[in-house]
């Protein structure tokens, strides 16, 4: 029987995917203060423990645009050793089957549209995110390396802008969507603005953490042998940030503060990706809407707005 290791584990697509698996005894979902993956023997050990002949790798150190901008050192160091060490410790333990994950944000800033999985390496990424661009470039790099030199069956998933339960709801270090419930719940708490970052109009597409996790589980399932694969929604599925915080602000019922602070920087215009190579292997996706996955990540936040990541 396979045994599955999940690398970050307790993060939110970690959870997401520990909530669809129906029979949780051949996986193990591991974590920072079990293993910190950026040491090499710390990881080594987690895979003397476990045995696993198939991995799920999630782990990395993760944050939105502005964490991104204000923490290059650790977004680049912390994430190339992390994959430095479980791609290796993958091939030393004989993984049959490695999946790596990156994300459309680390793709060529100057590009043309939508952007599909052979362009990884077209061009420079957005100057806001080029340090764990690069890192997350380098482990797509080095699964190849092993995919040529030695024949292991070690993949990359490009996911869009995820979110849901679970997610980091920092309000200066997390993504968008998170960021903008959490201030939007404080604001209406307050009685104050709902103020979002930058201008609103940049362009994004988002998948729900369940659905992502569906996904990761069937290529997990059937062994898929793509180099990498981008997991999106369609294009035209793209939404503006504007588009997000109205949504936000809907369900909070607090339509009337919405202000933008045109201070702080808009990223990365647009990162449109193309799902057809996923839409060709897998039919029909299914997607949850973006009004039905906003509604339950905010519910879940109100519901565990104690002892949430925030
Ligand atoms: P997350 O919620 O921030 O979780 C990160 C996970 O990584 C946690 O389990 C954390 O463990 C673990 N981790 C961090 N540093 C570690 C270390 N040094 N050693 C061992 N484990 C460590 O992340 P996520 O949002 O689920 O993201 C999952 C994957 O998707 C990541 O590879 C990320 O780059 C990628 N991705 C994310 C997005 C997005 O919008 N969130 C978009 C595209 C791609 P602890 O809980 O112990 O800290
Ligand atoms: P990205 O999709 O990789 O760029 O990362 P984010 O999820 O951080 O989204 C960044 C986009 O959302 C930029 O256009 C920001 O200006 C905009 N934004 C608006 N308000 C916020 C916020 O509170 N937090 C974050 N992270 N981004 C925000």
């Amino acid at each position: 029987m396979d045994k599955i290791l999940i690398t970050g584990g307790t993060g939110m697509v970690g959870k997401a995917i520990k909530e669809i698996v129906k029979d949780n005894s051949s996986y193990h979902f591991s974590y920072s203060h079990e293993a910190d993956l950026s040491k090499y023997q710390s990881c080594y050990d987690l895979f003397v423990k476990y045995k696993p002949t198939k991995v799920i790798h999630l782990a990395a150190n993760v944050g939105g645009l502005y964490k991104n901008i204000n923490e290059k050192v650790d977004m680049l160091e912390k994430n190339l050793l992390i994959n430095l060490n479980v791609v290796k410790c993958s091939y030393q333990f004989g993984v049959k089957h490695f999946i790596g994950c990156l994300s459309t944000c680390i793709f060529p800033d100057k590009t043309t549209y939508p952007i599909h999985e052979k362009m990884l390496h077209n061009g420079p990424p957005h100057i806001s995110n080029d340090s764990y661009a690069y890192a997350k470039r380098m482990l797509e790099i080095q699964c190849n390396a092993y995919r040529e030199q030695y024949g292991c069956n070690f993949m990359c998933i490009i996911p869009t802008n995820i979110y849901g339960p679970h997610d980091n709801f920092n309000l200066t270090d997390s993504h968008v969507i998170p960021g903008l419930i959490h201030k939007c719940y404080l604001a209406k708490k307050n009685s104050q603005d709902f103020i979002v970052s930058g201008t609103g109009k940049p362009l994004r597409q988002f998948i729900y953490s369940r659905d992502l996790a569906k996904f990761i589980l069937w290529i997990l399932n059937n062994e898929i042998s793509n180099e990498s694969l981008i997991l999106a929604p369609n294009p035209d599925d793209e939404i503006s940030i504007e588009q997000v915080a109205k949504r936000i602000a809907k369900e909070f019922n607090y339509p009337d503060r919405l202000t933008y602070d045109n201070t702080r920087s808009d990223g990365q215009y647009r990162k449109t990706a193309d799902n057809k190579c996923l839409r060709q292997l897998y039919g029909d996706l299914d997607l949850t809407s973006i009004e039905s996955g906003i509604k339950e990540t905010v519910h879940w936040f109100q519901n565990n707005f104690q002892n949430c990541r925030k």
